[in-house]
């Protein structure tokens, strides 16, 4: 097992004098910069499933391992019968069935009884399906001509033995793990699960199992990030709230240092008096404090504390949402063993009507009905409703556009960050 070298502490750093990074260069940033932080383990197949392979695998055996029938009938030589019009063959004393070999071999002029999945008996190499054939137990009758190898599959038809059936960096899905199985793999060596750790700062902040004062509001952010992580097949540890404290946050984050492999903060990300976590980043010197030309989006900061990379996202939950779904989803792929991810979209009829400024891309909340996509009634980055209205983020290029009803607009299902 070898532990990947942490991240170089200048992988967050954008070009200097750059005044508004566009998306598609802070996300080409992210690629190029992020690397794999976990180390290699076996893993049972069982528990293999989100997890990203390690290196090639080849097939150990042939699937399938032996020539068998693919339903049930009768088999013979097909080279026998070729050319009749009405077959008769002789029925062999033994029955073909699936995980039990024959003990004697089927001559020429006989034929066997033969079950779906049933290996071809020595002597057998075509089978003709049960409905189409007339017998007595003593005589099998059938017309011809059939096809030599008709209703078989070869041995090693789906999977020869050393294919490669698992590719490095692939995540494992579980018709994936179907076809490891099929080829004897129970244990597959993969990346360890990525943990993500989730913490919540500001004062106003309340836990929601808590009673809110007038003065607070209760934590929205927690249980969607932590609930997001799980979803996208990730470790999500819950490390609760931190107040405005500088003192208090870098305890915080150098505890979570010792057990999480990045960490998604929300809120103190600006630079304002009570933005803690950037004032903690700056003094690491690896923070880029991210002005990124996005709506919702600002501020994004990131930035490594010691040999943990952090997401600062935005306190607004609106804007927490957009950025941990478009810059910190992408990137988890790749340190959690990947590659970079972009999430599956559509060209779906606008419903709406919008108008915009060059300058800044937009991720408007969205939600598809049938054909057509609607945006929620307002922008506004503090309607959390809006975000669970949505099913999806309507994307607006970073240029000038207006968009009318029935215009083409791209649409990205939330459902495909999972
Ligand atoms: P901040 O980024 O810390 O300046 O916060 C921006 C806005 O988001 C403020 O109105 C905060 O009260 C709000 N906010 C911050 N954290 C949370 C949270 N966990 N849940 C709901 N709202 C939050
Ligand atoms: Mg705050």
């Amino acid at each position: 097992m070898v532990t990947p070298p942490p991240l170089k502490n200048d992988c967050f750093a954008l070009p200097p004098g750059v005044d508004w990074t566009p998306v598609d260069d802070a996300l080409g940033q992210l690629k190029s910069a992020l690397r794999c932080v976990v180390s290699t383990e076996m893993v049972d197949i069982m528990d293999a499933r989100d997890r990203f392979v390690a290196h090639d695998v080849p097939a150990p055996r042939a699937s399938p391992p032996k020539a068998n029938s693919a339903v049930d009938g009768y088999g013979f030589a097909g080279a026998d019968i070729n050319e009749e019009d009405v077959v008769r063959l002789s029925m062999h004393p033994e029955r073909a069935a699936a995980g039990v070999p024959m003990q004697s071999a089927v001559s020429k002029g006989q034929a066997v009884r033969i079950l779906t999945g049933a290996q071809l008996p020595e002597g057998v190499d075509t089978v003709v399906l049960q409905e189409d054939v007339a017998t007595d137990g003593q005589q099998v009758v059938f017309h011809g001509p059939v096809k030599v190898g008709a209703n078989t599959r070869k041995a090693g038809e789906d999977v020869n033995p050393k294919d490669i059936v698992l590719t490095a960096g692939q995540r494992l899905r579980s018709t994936d793990l179907s076809l490891a199985a099929s080829v004897g793999i129970a244990e597959i060596e993969c990346f360890r699960a990525l943990r993500i750790g989730v913490l919540s700062t500001g004062d106003e902040v309340c836990d929601v199992t808590q009673t809110a004062a007038p003065h607070q509001i209760y934590d929205a952010n927690r249980p969607m990030l932590l609930s997001l992580i799980s979803a996208w097949g990730f470790v999500a540890l819950d490390l609760g709230h931190v107040n405005d404290d500088r003192t208090e946050l870098r305890e915080r984050l150098d505890h979570a240092q010792e057990s999480v492999d990045v960490l998604l903060t929300s809120g103190g990300a600006s630079a304002g008096d009570e933005d803690h976590l950037s004032a903690l980043l700056s003094e690491t010197g690896s923070i880029t404090f991210w002005r990124i030309a996005v709506k919702p989006g600002r501020p994004l900061a990131m930035g490594m504390w010691g040999k943990m990379p952090i997401f600062g996202l935005p306190g607004n939950p609106v804007a927490a949402a957009t950025c941990a779904m478009i810059f910190a989803r992408p990137s988890f792929n790749i340190l959690a063993g990947g590659a970079w991810m972009v999430p599956r979209s559509y060209l779906v009829k606008a419903g709406f009507e919008k108008r915009k400024k060059s300058g800044r891309r937009e991720y408007l909340r969205a939600r598809l009905n049938g054909e057509e996509v609607d945006v929620f009634k307002s922008e506004g980055s503090g309607r959390i409703s809006g975000l669970s209205w949505a099913n999806g983020f309507v994307e607006l290029p970073d240029h000038e556009i207006t968009i009318k009803p029935g215009d083409c607009v791209k649409f990205i299902p939330f459902d495909s960050f999972n």
